[in-house]
């Protein structure tokens, strides 16, 4: 079977169905996402979303803190974008529904985030992304977008001369079909677990990367990856960064507020990447509480403030490690959280694919650069969600759609490589080469690096490669054949991880959250560009292109 539309999102967090809304009134759009759509990551989202609402506040001063927090690496015309839109968006959202929380006047709440001058993160309580999301969907819903729940997408379908289209399987039915467009949008989120220790859904395994990859996209700046600071010790669950902005402090195991001496301005609201290298610092210098952990501690907010504020810490505090943070501290170390890297594209989304564009976590614009400033992303997938409808839009004014004859040829493919996977009876499990991939990621290519711990960890990403294509599926069934959906995701993230390895051993100086101990300092004589990493004849090739800048005169980064 093949179904044909204009154009075909795939992904249905907040980006993809920001993107499916801006284009609904004028186009057939469908919607392709693995899991039900409120199943998105996005509806994790803790924290909150930045707009500089604040009367002494400015979207250049947003834009400031963002290229500064970014290690000025971020390309500055599409940081203008971000933040000259950020206002519109969130007043947009709200007034579709979303309950932001509010001060006493009515007006909406801001809490101060890591990085930022003013207190310009907006938030419904802790379960903003929750609260996006649902209204999000509900818009989507009102404008009639077409959603294909639980489908999903194994291939592109292009040649050099753009898209034919797509192919998916239906877990339900096992079957895979053809999917005929003039364009495709990726809008897949982010690949944090290739690392073992993530504060990411399951689901997210950046397989949008990996089909941009194998389709001769360059996927660029994968090496920097977002370690947050706080996540619970032993999930690895996220504690937003709210809890500090709310006044919540980090203590060592002496009990020192330890940040005086890593950024004695800004403390503990210093950037992610900061806060994180010191907590690892802390722990490896013996200060770690049990040489594991630090503490999160809130108990000095009081009970009222942190029911009303921090709810969903508290709840899942209680549920995930036993404790009331109104009467203990919380342990916590780093974990993977964000990916700044991804698709290569302009600030319209555009690749280099004719009709291939990408949006939110998975894109690469770039607007967070070395390391993204909090509140930052959800933001960026209500702007880019808008902006690239539009260009999406006018792509399509100019296009005819092209013959379905090689998405056809290409579902026959897939089904023939899906079948034989299927019926791999024989060998180890997937889920060890799952399991060694997420250690090698953590222990090599983490908080800190080093040239012998990358160089190590590619030999095995590339090993683990070799293990993948002779190990075992375990589950034959056809329909709701889940192992093989993570069978597809771990070859996926195989993928990515070697292009992260890749790029973090070329990458030899200090910036952001790339830190490699044996090249301690930032190099802009040699590294102001952002790292792209192409697939030619299976073989991956490292390749750089110049950084945006602008009003910004690039300069050392202190807090
Ligand atoms: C725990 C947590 C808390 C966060 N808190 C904040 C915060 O407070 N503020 C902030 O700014 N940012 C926050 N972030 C980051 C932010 O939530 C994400 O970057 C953002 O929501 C990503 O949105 P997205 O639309 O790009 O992707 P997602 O919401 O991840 O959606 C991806 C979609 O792609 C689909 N998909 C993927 N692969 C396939 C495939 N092969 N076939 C079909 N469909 C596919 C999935 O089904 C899903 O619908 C947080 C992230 C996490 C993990």
């Amino acid at each position: 079977m093949v179904y044909e539309h204009d154009v075909l999102v795939v992904g249905a967090g907040l980006s993809g169905l920001r993107t499916a809304i801006e284009l609904s009134d004028e186009y057939d759009v469908a919607v392709l996402t693995k899991v039900h759509p409120l199943r998105s990551h996005s509806v994790a989202a803790q924290g909150g979303i930045n707009a500089s609402l604040g009367e002494d506040d400015s979207w250049e001063a947003h834009a400031f803190d963002t290229v500064k927090g970014a290690d000025y690496l971020a390309d500055q015309d599409a940081v203008e974008v971000l933040t000259k839109n950020a206002t519109s968006a969130v007043i947009e959202n709200e007034h579709w529904g979303t309950a932001f929380s509010r001060k006493g006047d009515g007006s909406l709440a801001q809490r101060p985030f890591g990085g930022a001058m003013f207190p310009r993160t907006c938030y419904a309580a802790d379960r903003t992304g929750h609260n996006l999301l649902h209204t999000t969907f509900e818009q989507a819903l009102r404008k009639a977008v077409k959603i294909y729940s639980e489908w999903f997408v194994t291939s592109l379908v292009a040649d050099k001369d753009g898209i034919f289209g797509l192919t998916a399987f239906s877990l339900a039915t096992g079957q895979v079909d053809g999917f005929c467009s003039s364009a495709v949008v990726l809008a897949t989120g982010g690949f944090g677990r290739v690392f073992g220790k993530s504060t990411n859904a399951i689901i997210n395994t950046g397989d949008g990367c990996a089909l941009a990859l194998n389709s001769g996209v360059p996927l660029k700046d994968m090496e920097f990856v977002q370690f947050h600071p706080t996540t619970l010790f032993g999930s690895n669950i996220l504690m937003t960064e709210g809890a500090r902005g709310e006044g919540g402090h980090l203590k060592n195991s002496e009990g020192k507020r330890f940040m005086e001496d890593y950024a004695p301005d800004q403390m503990e609201l210093a950037p992610r990447d900061i806060v994180a290298r010191a907590i690892r610092t802390e722990i490896r210098e013996g200060r770690g509480v049990e040489n594991e952990y630090v503490h999160l501690d809130v108990r000095h907010l009081g009970e009222t403030k942190i029911k009303e504020r921090l709810p969903g810490i508290r709840e899942i505090c209680i549920h995930f490690a036993g404790l009331d943070p109104i009467e203990e501290p919380i342990p916590v170390q780093p974990g993977q959280h964000y990916s700044m890297g991804g698709i290569d594209c302009d600030k319209e989304g555009t690749t280099k694919l004719p009709g291939l564009f990408a949006v939110g976590e998975t894109s690469c614009m770039s607007v967070h650069g070395a390391n993204r400033l909090g509140g930052n992303s959800l933001l960026e997938t209500l702007v880019f969600g808008h902006v690239v409808g539009k260009r999406v839009g006018e792509y399509l004014e100019n296009q005819r759609r092209r013959s379905n004859k090689e998405v056809e040829e290409a579902v026959f493919d897939i089904r023939q490589n899906l079948q034989s996977l299927v019926m791999r009876e024989e060998g180890e499990l997937m889920s060890s080469v799952r399991m060694e991939m997420n250690a090698v990621m953590d222990e090599k290519a983490g908080v800190f690096r080093n040239e012998e711990d990358l160089q190590q960890a590619l030999a095995e990403i590339r090993d683990l490669g070799q293990r993948f294509d002779r190990a075992a599926l375990g589950q034959t069934d056809e329909r709701f054949n889940y192992a093989l959906i993570r069978a597809l995701e771990l070859k996926n993230m195989l993928d990515i991880a070697e292009v992260i390895v890749l790029g973090a051993i070329h990458r030899k100086e200090s910036r952001g959250a790339h830190w490699r101990e044996d090249y301690p300092e930032r190099n802009d004589t040699d590294y102001l560009k952002h790292t792209l990493v192409t697939k030619e004849d299976d073989e991956l090739k490292v390749s750089y292109s110049p950084v945006t800048l602008g009003q910004f005169e690039v300069k050392e980064r202190s807090y």
